[in-house]
């Protein structure tokens, strides 16, 4: 379905790929929304890549209203397309591929699946592809120069590697959801998946050595960044947080090039102002201090700011930087905890980092916490759990009361924060995999608690992330879930 558009809406960086005609045989499947996919630099990467040896691919988009892909580019199916690439960042997603592949008769096409969601979880797709893509998407496409020769990993390989002893025998997957599973058996159970996925890493994901960052190929008013230019400061994170799967996916840390991202940046100033800069960990100073001088007028948004790597001198300039909102990821209030997941920095760093912001005129803060990262390890039980999540969500409301009252006290003026709420999934490929998934009636409870509070004090905004889709990820990352054989009850 062709739907109505106003395609001036959509502004292409660059003349060479703006003026390509779409692709007759290559399709580019984003199975989640058209908003989440304009401000995804995978999906623009492929978008780049296929445009250079002359496929400028025809976009498909998931759209929830109607539950089909739609696209914006062309009247014709996915399934019409000789060669369909599909960039996919969260497990979650698949659920909309496997409903089209299950409904559609396709036509031998060429199925290359791609995206962090396949880098950690390849297993979710190798039902359906022909191909699958690991690790780095610039690697894949390294010195091609068509389409046809462009090589991947055979899925019958990926279905081989994971064989039925990776899965948990149907009984055991329906004990587990009922939570009956014996924990011995799932240990070992996750042990050898995590085990096969490290092997399988080693042996396929790509690392680029590029120097040349990702970047936004073309902006938007419909992107989740309206009309942002997003730029690749830094792809991987040098640091190993226990609970975060960051490491594996893209295995070193690599700094982009500065001379290329002020390049690229003069490229994405022809057509905006505000820059997106996209990297894991805090951009170095300098960076940030030749982007300024270079752009003096334009917005930056950074995507979160480890408080460890932030100095003084980092804090005036992004006072400079008509920044709304400073996003800082504590992942708990407990200090022991933080130090243990590996976020080595006190309460008392974070409270200085605040108020040095709010000398420097910044009152708005969104904070990202996760519950569990006591209460789930497995060594405790129910009661004990129910206690530490209960101690968890007061230090985190203790937390919130200190820093308002220390900005309170010196600037007479209540910051705004707000406050984002997920539950530990513990994941492969991370150190807490063995640790429990939080169960619905301690989430309902510990949620309920939290909103009370918060609903008694000013200036604070509190969102949960929702349950089912966090116990979804958790259920396809661990291959719990049925390929093809969706059952939501099992969800809750
Ligand atoms: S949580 Fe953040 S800082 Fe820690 S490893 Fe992941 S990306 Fe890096």
């Amino acid at each position: 379905m062709i739907k109505v558009y106003d395609k001036t809406e959509e502004i292409w960086i660059e003349n060479e790929i703006k003026n390509l005609s779409f692709s007759k045989k290559v399709a580019l499947v984003f199975p989640n929304e058209y908003k989440v996919a304009s401000s995804n630099l995978g999906f623009h990467i492929l978008i780049k890549n296929l445009s250079l040896i002359g496929q400028k691919p025809v976009r498909f988009f998931f759209d929830k209203d109607i539950n089909d892909f739609i696209s914006y580019d062309t009247n014709r199916k996915i399934r019409d397309f000789e060669y369909i690439f599909i960039s996919i960042s969260f497990e979650n997603d698949v659920e909309n591929i496997w409903n089209y592949f299950n409904k559609t008769q396709l036509k031998n096409n060429n199925i290359i699946v791609g995206g962090s969601a396949v880098t950690l979880s390849p297993f979710l797709f190798m039902d359906f592809a022909t191909n699958i893509a690991v690790g780095d998407s610039e690697e894949y496409f390294k010195n091609f120069t068509s389409v046809e020769d462009l090589e991947f990993i055979n899925s019958a390989y990926v279905k081989e590697f994971f064989a039925e002893k990776y899965k948990l025998e149907k009984k055991s997957r329906f004990n587990f959801l009922e939570k009956k599973i014996d924990s011995k058996l799932l240990y070992e159970f996750k042990s050898n998946l995590n085990s096969k996925l490290i092997e399988f890493n080693n042996k396929f994901n790509k690392t680029s050595d590029t120097k040349t960052p990702a970047y936004s190929i073309f902006i938007t008013k419909k992107s989740a960044f309206t009309n942002y230019f997003l730029i690749e400061i830094s792809r991987g994170c040098p640091f190993s947080c226990s609970f975060c799967t960051m490491k594996n996916l893209y295995n070193r840390y690599r700094l982009f090039d500065l001379d290329e991202i002020l390049e690229k940046l003069s490229i994405g100033y022809s057509k905006t102002k505000n820059f997106g800069l996209i990297s894991a960990a805090t951009p170095p100073i300098k960076y940030i201090r030749e982007i300024r001088k270079n752009f003096p007028d334009a917005t930056l948004h950074f995507s979160s700011l480890r408080v460890d790597s932030i100095d003084e001198e980092f804090l005036e300039i992004v006072s400079t930087l008509n920044l709304k909102t400073l996003t800082i990821a504590p992942e708990t209030a407990l200090e022991e905890i933080r130090f243990k997941i590996g976020k080595r920095f006190s309460n008392s760093q974070i409270f200085n980092f605040i108020q040095n912001a709010a000398k420097n005129g910044i009152f708005k803060f969104k904070f990202y916490f996760i519950l569990g990262l006591k209460a789930l390890n497995p060594i405790f039980d129910l009661a004990q759990c129910e206690l530490a999540i209960m101690e968890e969500a007061k230090s985190i409301i203790e937390f919130i009361d200190q820093a308002q009252s220390l900005i309170f006290e010196r600037y007479n003026r209540i910051p705004f924060f707000s406050i984002s709420i997920n539950s530990l999934i513990p994941k492969p490929l991370t150190f807490l995999r063995d640790y429990n998934f939080i169960n619905l009636n301690l989430y309902k409870k510990v949620k309920e608690f939290m909103r009370k509070e918060i609903y008694k004090r000013k200036n604070i905004a509190i969102e949960f992330i929702s349950y089912k889709e966090a116990k979804k990820e958790y259920l396809y990352s661990w291959n719990f879930v049925e390929n093809f054989n969706l059952n939501n009850n099992l969800y809750m």
